[in-house]
């Protein structure tokens, strides 16, 4: 079973033209989509396969703040605030809910940690704190352990992945944009040095604008129009049980397994951190880049086998616009689930939380996570494609950040003073050999 996904109906016709042409439609593309159209441009959101279909609707739907990455804390804050005006103003469901986040520990060295980082949260302004032993148990009750100390993030929260990016593709059409499935971009056009078309499977919209909000097949696509973004995809995988669980928190992590409620009642569970990297031609390519996170993450890294290659989303060659392109022929990227994560996810799950023993495994998925070498995205305008924003490698993060992240495309677009700071997720930090400090997963 996949990953559960609203389906959503789009349309067939084509604009000729349209002010800004976004190419992907998992939550990052719709929310550029979005608060372009509600800034009055008129917009088209093309996407190969179904809305929301890759990471979009395989993640946990974590919207955190905690402990986050000194240089993606101000967007993740303001994409709280966004995710409860998206509701507001749009009146769709994305199933969003401050329910907080509960982190517990019995490792003094993650302790410190946690507590070094609410320090610094503190500064920033984040209400989160830490918790003493009484308090962490008693909040973690439904593990029937007691717990060294633990962290809670009051305003913190979580969104449905199965419902949020077909959410807001519904808000784009009803404010008068178009959403095109099955429609997958296969190159740009430019005139005078700077973008004048995408080129889709189903014909050319003029544009002064593309944003391309591709995932894990962003690296490959920059590729065909001469531009350099190094992506490395690690394969995460996931299951989830039915409803039947009581007195569970709504969003608990351990290091050993994370619980998350989903909106039909059921649960995910998930090992934070952990995946597999399945070797491709772009990963040797960038390697040199990634070398300082894959040994920050060799622990929780494991070696995969083909799959990338089989799939075509990290491949080198380039493709002619009049044939179809490898996004045509894999339309979801749909990777297996690893059997061995799957079950040890499971087990530990179980052994936590007694009460799940009373639900079934309903589903288990993986996702490739576009990952760069720094774990920190890229939002901003390509610097030899003038028209050109690239809104890709959100490292596992880019649920959360998916309205802020829209929201600065939408700002560098149209001119506008930026929601937060660009600086941290300029494209082109990654033209030398060097990499930035390496985020936390
Ligand atoms: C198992 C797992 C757990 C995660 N947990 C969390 C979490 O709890 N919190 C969090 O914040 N993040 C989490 N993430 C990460 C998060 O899901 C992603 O960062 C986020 O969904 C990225 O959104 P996106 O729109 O950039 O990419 P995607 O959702 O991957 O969407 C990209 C879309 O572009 C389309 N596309 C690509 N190329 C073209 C083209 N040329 N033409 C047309 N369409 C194209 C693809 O079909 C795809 O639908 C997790 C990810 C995984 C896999």
């Amino acid at each position: 079973m996949p990953a559960p996904l609203s389906q959503i109906e789009t349309s067939s016709d084509l604009p000729d033209r349209a002010d800004a042409v976004v190419i992907g439609g998992g939550i990052v593309g719709a929310f550029a989509a979005y608060y372009l159209t509600m800034r009055g441009l008129s917009v088209a959101l093309v996407e190969k396969g179904r809305i929301g279909a890759e990471q979009s609707s395989r993640n946990w739907g974590w919207c955190r703040q905690q402990n986050r990455d000194a240089r993606e804390l101000p967007i993740a804050t303001k994409s709280l605030e966004l995710w409860e005006r998206f509701g507001a103003e749009s009146g769709e469901n994305t199933g969003f809910s401050r329910c907080g986040l509960l982190y517990l520990s019995n490792d003094g060295r993650e302790l410190e940690g946690w507590a070094r980082w609410c320090e610094f949260a503190r500064t920033a302004g984040v209400t989160t704190r830490m918790l003493d032993a009484t308090e962490v148990t008693r909040r973690g009750a439904a593990t029937g352990r007691t717990w060294k100390g633990g962290a809670f993030a009051p305003t913190d929260g979580i969104a449905d992945p199965a419902n949020a990016a077909p959410a807001v593709a519904r808000a784009i059409i009803s404010r008068g944009s178009t959403v095109h499935q099955m429609c997958a971009a296969r190159g740009l056009e430019t005139q005078g040095g700077r973008i004048s078309a995408v080129v889709t499977e189903r014909g050319v919209i003029r544009t002064k604008v593309a944003i391309l909000a591709g995932g894990a097949w962003s690296s490959s696509f920059c590729r065909q129009v001469g531009i350099r973004l190094p992506l490395a995809s690690i394969r995460s995988s996931i299951l989830s049980v039915s409803q039947g669980a009581k007195g569970l928190p709504d969003a608990m992590h351990t290091s050993a397994v994370s619980v998350t409620k989903r909106s039909d009642g059921g649960y995910t569970l998930a090992i934070s951190g952990r995946g597999r990297v399945d070797p491709t031609a772009q990963q040797l390519r960038f390697a040199a880049q990634f070398l300082p996170m894959f040994l920050r993450r060799w622990r929780s890294l494991l070696p995969g086998g083909l799959e990338g290659v089989r799939s075509g989303h990290e491949t080198l060659d380039r493709w002619r616009l009049d044939r179809p392109t490898p996004m045509e022929r894999v339309r979801i990227l749909d990777p297996t689930p690893d059997r061995s994560t799957i079950q040890l996810t499971h087990r530990r799950a179980l052994e936590l939380l007694p009460a799940l023993g009373e639900t079934k495994i309903t589903a288990a998925w993986a996702g490739y996570i576009d990952s760069t070498p720094d774990g920190v995205p890229v939002v901003g305008e390509a610097s030899s494609l003038p028209g050109l924003i690239l809104a890709a490698g959100f490292s596992g993060h880019g649920f959360g950040i998916g309205p802020g992240s829209g929201h600065l495309v939408a700002d560098i677009v149209t001119g506008a003073a930026p929601i937060v700071d660009p600086k941290p997720y300029r494209p082109d930090r990654f033209a030398g050999i060097a990499v930035g400090k390496v985020a936390d997963f």
